[in-house]
């Protein structure tokens, strides 16, 4: 069974880790059901956050309060700016996950590195809770790779969660590394690509080679978890065929494509820029049904209604021209509407 060490954390976990971002869309017999299947079969580390609706009360509910809380790690993140909100969202994270401790506290995709001395209280805040044994490591998440250097260069860090696939460029491989040089754990999310790969033997053999990267699979059907766990006692290779499979996505995937992170939301126009912006790669790389039903249809229409406001241009943190994009993928998506 490969396991990672999370950096100078010392955690030490099998090479899968649970992204509980999906089971908000479970009911919670479900997700109790798939938390503890996962445990059983080996997995240790739960990633949640207090943004994820009510997946950290779904925790509580299978770890929280009994014995196996002290056999799991659990990680949440906050998305709070300043000191007061991030007591008040540890203060719940606490209570809904039925804990006294997080064992890593990551900032949830700041804008900004926290540092101490830089106004906004957090990091201080942070380093009070840890004093306090309410967190036990200091991680951050994020999608900007300016910020995340920044975290690793500032040695403020345990852990860096950053979204890291076959997909990836020289800049993100450089961020593991930089991660391993600095002794700090790295977590990778969106081995999927938030969708757009669909073989996960290719995204977990790739994944392999990078023996200080644990990956979180957002799992939401007992399919996909099967799918996970089933690797961990026969883990796939980078043979040849995955090889293949791997250079082709690279090829269809390269450059300026939307990972549908929703980070440009909320649009004024009322546009789900998430997914119509990437439309084209979904209705080639999934069954293309489910998006050209009437109310699909409706949605995409949106795209007319663009005032051109750039709040999507200024907050997308891969750069993209998503007004452009969206176009394109509209013109796309017509073809489709007969
Ligand atoms: S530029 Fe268009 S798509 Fe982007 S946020 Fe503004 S209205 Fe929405
Ligand atoms: S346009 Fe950018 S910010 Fe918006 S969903 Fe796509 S990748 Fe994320």
């Amino acid at each position: 069974m490969q396991q990672v060490t999370l950096g100078k954390t010392g955690i030490t976990v099998n090479k899968n880790g649970f992204g509980a971002l999906p089971i908000q869309r479970i009911p919670v017999e479900d997700a109790v059901y798939l938390l503890h299947k996962a445990y059983e079969h080996g997995i240790t580390f739960f990633d949640t956050a207090r943004s994820y609706s009510d997946s950290e009360e779904k925790l509580g509910k299978a770890f929280g309060d009994n014995s196996l809380r002290s056999r799991i790690y659990i990680a949440t993140k906050t998305p709070a700016q300043n000191a007061a909100d991030f007591w008040k969202d540890l203060e719940t994270s606490l209570k809904l996950l039925k804990t006294d401790y997080v064992d890593l506290l990551q900032f949830h995709n700041p804008a900004f590195c926290p540092k101490p001395g830089d106004g906004s209280g957090l990091y201080e805040a942070m380093l009070e809770a840890k004093a306090q044994g309410k967190v036990r490591f200091i991680g951050i998440t994020n999608h900007r790779i300016k910020v995340a250097m920044e975290a690793v260069e500032s040695g403020l860090y345990d852990t860096m969660q950053f979204p890291f696939s076959y997909l990836a460029a020289d800049q993100e491989r450089e961020l593991v590394e930089a991660c391993r040089r600095a002794d700090m754990g790295f977590i990778a999310m969106k081995a999927l690509s938030g969708g757009l790969i669909t073989n996960s033997a290719a995204a977990y053999a790739y994944l392999a080679q990078f023996d200080n990267v644990l990956p979180i699979w957002g799992v939401q059907k007992e399919a996909e978890l099967d799918e996970f766990l089933s690797y961990i006692d026969n883990p796939p290779v980078l043979n040849d065929k995955l090889t293949e499979v791997i250079d082709k996505d690279r090829k269809m995937l390269a450059g300026n494509f939307c990972r549908g992170c929703g980070y440009c939301q909320p649009c004024p126009a009322g546009i789900e820029i998430q997914n119509s912006a990437r439309m084209s790669l979904l209705l080639r790389r999934s069954p293309a049904a489910p998006y050209l039903t009437p109310e699909w249809q409706e949605k995409m229409k949106r795209i007319e209604n663009c005032i051109h406001c750039n709040h999507c241009v200024n907050h997308c943190p891969y750069g993209l021209d998503t007004p452009k994009l969206l176009k394109e993928n509209y013109e796309d998506y017509k073809t489709f509407i007969k």
